[in-house]
């Protein structure tokens, strides 16, 4: 297979990645479903704002963000049924099982570790650790810079993290299982071995409901742009948004089955991050996972980080060890 040049490598050789926003594919339709289509994204992500911006301080709380976050994916849900990307990604009752699994095991979790973790002198004490308490420059700042500085802080390191899980072997065997889902949907998001989901709910979840204005503020920006990451929705996101934001597109070539596609995209919400270091590529995958597709069941999702890691440290012991190649599904 040919691959397209992008920069200094060549993607595309071992499976199709679409390269460029103007091979994309538009959404079909009236001039109604295209404006929609359109401009539903900013749309609620201004609103989302302006929400966290002005609500009283006795509804802005860590709940209503976890019930504006459910009926959000609901709405999606609904817009999967309406406008799906690729009907090869279209939910079947063995996904949707799967799904919820994950999606139970990633609540489950999350409660934990806040009920462990999240009385409010532990949250406090971290707070004073990361010196936000007392952060003379942080806090005059308008509440809208706060949280995209918070945002954007937070991005930068998950990029880092994702970029070292795609480069060091230790760091991929928790990660592996995530990049073994075939198809992307609302619930895409949740499914992956926990190890890696209790690593990120252990950031988020042990904090809520004793948080800062601006937490809940960049929680409220970033549902607005990263849940896009992995659902089956067409859009045409404006030219704007595709530039700074992670967008269903970015993630699929992340996910496509061509390994040099895959080293890319690793930005959660600001893509921009990824134009910085040179690893963005603007394009489009439909046919997603590892070894040419194989689908993991639940039972592998959860235990292969440990059963693959204890077959690499056997053969690491060897004289002649080291860790597997990365991307060798392919
Ligand atoms: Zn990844
Ligand atoms: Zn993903």
């Amino acid at each position: 297979m040919d691959g397209v040049r992008v920069g200094n490598r060549v993607i595309g050789t071992q499976a199709p990645v679409i390269v460029g926003w103007d091979n994309i594919p538009q959404v079909e339709g009236g001039p109604l479903k295209r404006f929609i289509f359109t401009w539903f994204q900013p749309a609620i992500l201004v609103a989302s704002i302006l929400f966290w911006y002005y609500a009283p301080n006795s509804i802005a709380k860590a709940s209503t963000a976890i019930g504006i976050g459910i009926g959000f994916r609901a709405l999606l849900l609904a817009l999967e049924w309406v406008n799906p990307r690729f009907e090869s990604w279209q939910l079947t009752w063995k996904e949707l099982v799967t799904d919820l699994f994950f999606v139970g095991l990633g609540y489950t979790l999350i409660n934990l570790v806040s009920y462990y973790i999240g009385s409010d002198a532990i949250v406090e004490a971290s707070l004073n650790h990361l010196g936000l308490d007392h952060l003379g420059w942080f806090t005059p700042l308008p509440l809208l810079v706060q949280a995209l500085l918070i945002l954007f802080i937070f991005d930068f390191g998950q990029y880092w993290m994702h970029r070292a899980m795609h480069n060091w072997y230790p760091l991929w065997l928790p990660h592996a299982a995530h990049h073994y889902i075939t198809q992307f949907n609302i619930n895409k998001g949740a499914v992956g071995n926990p190890v890696e989901l209790f690593l990120i709910g252990l950031g988020i979840g042990g904090l809520f409901d004793f948080l800062p204005r601006a937490f809940l503020l960049s929680g409220g920006i970033s549902m607005a742009i990263s849940t896009y990451d992995h659902i089956n929705v067409r859009f045409n996101s404006p030219r704007w948004w595709r530039f700074l934001f992670n967008t269903t597109e970015h993630h699929s070539v992340h996910h496509s089955l061509d390994y040099e596609a895959t080293r890319s995209n690793f930005a959660g919400t600001f893509i921009f991050i990824d134009r910085m270091f040179g690893t963005c590529i603007d394009g489009e995958a439909e046919v997603l996972g590892m070894e040419g597709g194989r689908r993991m069941s639940i039972r592998e999702q959860m235990t292969y980080p440990f059963r693959e890691g204890w077959k690499a440290i056997k053969v690491r012991l060897q004289p002649s060890g080291g860790w597997p190649a990365l991307g060798g599904g392919n």
